[in-house]
C-alpha cells in the first residue's frame, strides 16, 4: 500500500509512522474505489457533455470527492463510506444523463437483427463506445462504397434509429476487446478505435491502417482531428476488399423504452409462472483466465428463466440460441455498458409492477468487472442497496479486506464460485 501521509510504501523501510499517521488500508482503499468510479462517472460525463448534455452537480461532485482524495483531508472512515456511494449516485445521474443524449441525437433504440457476417468491398471496422464519431463516420462515408461494420461495444449502435438508417452500416465484427489483436489482424480494412477499451498491435500487424479519436492513442497510428474521417476513408479505398462471407444475426437494442413495450407480457409470464428468474449476466469482458465462468452460467440458466445483458462481457454467449418464452426472447441484450442505466430502468419498472423493490424480484445480478465505469456501476448498484450481486472473477484488487468483508455484510455481495454452486444457490431461495 502507498502511504500518501509517508509518501511512500506503508510498513516499507523507513516508513515509522504506520498506525500513527491515522491513514489507515481501509481509508486507502476507500478513496482508490473513490478514484475508479470517477474515472467511470468522467467517461459518462465526457460521452454525455459531447452530445452537449451537462450536470452542474455531476460536475461540483468531481470537484469534491476528487479534493477529498488529497492528502491529510479527512480519516474519517464513515465519510470515505459515504464519498463512495455518493459516487455511485451521481453515477445514475450521469449515466441518465448520457440517456437521454443519446436518444435525443440518434432516437430510442429499438431490437434490431445484426448481421456477423461480412460484405463484399471495402470496409471501415468501428471500436470503442462512442456513438457521435459512429455517426459522423456514417455520414461520412455515405455513398463512397466502403462499408462500416461494429466492433465490441459498438454493437448496440444498431438499434438506433438515426444510426441504422445509414444501410451501409452493414453488420458488427468479432467479439469483445481483448481479441482485437487476432481480430483486427485478419480484418483487411482499415480500422477506427473512439474509446477504451483499444490494445496495442502487435509490431507489423495492423497500426498502418489502425486510427485512433478523441481519448484514445496509440503510437504508430494516425490521428484524427475534428472527426474529419477523409484519410480514413481513402485508406479504406486502398485496402483489400472484405468477401461476401453471411453469417450468423445477434440480437440487440433492448433498450428500458423498448422492454417497457413488452412490459405487459413479462409480468404476465412471471405471474403464470412461465418466467421464474431474471439473470443478468454482463459487465466487462477480459483475458484472464476464469471468465468462462459466464459463458457457463449463462449455458445452465434454465429454460424458464431469462437473461438480461450488457457490455462487452455478453460476447461470451450472445451468438447462443437462447429461444423465446411465449414471444419473450430469453436472452435481452440491453446494450453497452453506457446502458447500464436502462437495465437499473428495467428493474425499478418491474419491481414498481409488482408493488416490491428491486430486492423483492426473481431477479439476480452476475456481474464481470474490469475498467472503471464497472466499478461506478457497482457503486451505484449498492447505492441503490441491491443485495445478493455475484462479482468476478477476481475480487478487485483496491478492496482492503475490510472494505470488502463490510459490502459482504451490508449488501450481501457475493464472489462467484462456480457456475453449477451459484445457479443452485440462487435458484433455490
Ligand atoms: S465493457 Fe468494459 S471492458 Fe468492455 S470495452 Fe467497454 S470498458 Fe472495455
Amino acid at each position: 500500500m502507498f502511504c500518501y501521509q509517508c509518501e511512500q510504501t506503508a510498513g516499507g523501510t523507513g516508513c515509522t509512522k504506520v498506525g500513527v499517521c491515522g491513514k489507515n488500508e481501509d481509508i486507502q482503499s476507500l478513496q482508490d474505489t473513490l478514484l475508479f468510479g470517477l474515472k467511470g462517472i468522467a467517461a459518462y460525463a465526457y460521452h454525455a457533455r459531447e452530445l452537449g448534455g451537462i450536470d452542474k452537480e455531476v460536475d461540483a461532485f468531481i470537484h469534491e470527492a476528487l479534493f477529498k482524495t488529497v492528502t491529510n483531508v479527512s480519516f474519517d472512515l464513515n465519510q470515505h463510506i459515504e464519498m463512495v456511494l455518493k459516487c455511485g449516485q451521481m453515477n445514475i445521474k450521469v449515466m441518465e444523463l448520457l440517456d437521454k443524449a443519446h436518444t435525443y441525437k440518434f432516437g430510442n433504440p429499438m431490437p434490431t437483427e445484426v448481421e456477423t457476417g461480412t460484405r463484399k468491398g471495402p470496409g471501415i471496422l468501428i471500436t470503442g463506445h462512442d456513438l457521435l464519431d459512429l455517426y459522423e463516420l456514417l455520414r461520412q462515408t455515405e455513398g463512397t462504397g466502403v462499408n462500416v461494420y461494429t466492433h465490441g461495444e459498438m454493437l448496440p449502435a444498431h438499434g438506433y434509429p438515426e444510426l441504422k438508417k445509414f444501410k451501409h452500416l452493414v453488420g458488427n465484427y468479432g467479439g469483445a476487446w481483448q481479441e482485437q489483436k487476432k481480430e483486427f489482424k485478419v480484418f483487411p480494412g482499415a480500422i477506427l478505435a473512439t474509446t477504451n477499451c483499444v490494445l496495442m498491435p502487435p509490431e507489423n500487424t495492423y497500426l498502418d491502417r489502425l486510427f485512433t479519436i478523441g481519448i484514445t492513442g496509440v503510437p504508430g497510428s494516425k490521428r484524427i482531428e475534428g472527426r474529419d474521417f477523409s484519410e480514413l476513408i481513402k485508406k479504406a479505398k486502398t485496402l483489400p476488399e472484405l468477401k461476401e462471407s453471411p453469417g450468423k444475426k445477434i440480437m440487440t437494442g433492448f433498450h428500458h423504452t423498448a422492454v417497457m413495450g413488452l412490459a405487459d407480457k413479462i409480468i404476465g409470464a412471471v405471474k403464470s409462472g412461465k418466467i421464474k428468474h431474471f439473470f443478468l449476466i454482463g459487465g466487462c469482458d477480459g483475458a484472464k483466465a476464469g471468465r468462462n465462468y459466464y459463458t457457463e452460467f449463462a449455458e445452465m440458466v434454465p429454460k424458464d428463466c431469462v437473461i438480461l445483458t450488457l457490455a462487452c462481457g455478453k460476447y461470451r454467449f450472445n451468438k447462443l440460441d437462447f429461444g423465446d418464452i411465449d414471444g419473450i426472447p430469453r436472452l435481452i441484450d440491453v446494450g453497452q455498458c453506457n446502458n447500464a442505466y436502462s437495465a437499473i430502468k428495467i428493474a425499478e419498472t418491474l419491481a414498481s409492477a409488482f408493488k416490491t423493490d428491486v430486492n423483492g424480484l426473481p431477479v439476480t445480478l452476475v456481474l464481470s468487472w474490469f475498467e472503471q465505469k464497472a466499478v461506478a456501476i457497482l457503486l451505484s448498484l449498492l447505492y441503490l442497496n441491491i443485495k445478493g450481486m455475484y462479482i468476478g472473477p477476481t475480487p478487485p484488487a483496491f478492496l482492503s479486506k475490510n472494505v470488502f468483508n463490510l459490502l459482504r455484510e451490508k449488501f450481501d455481495l457475493k464472489l462467484i464460485t462456480n457456475p453449477k454452486d451459484d445457479l443452485e444457490t440462487i435458484l433455490k431461495k
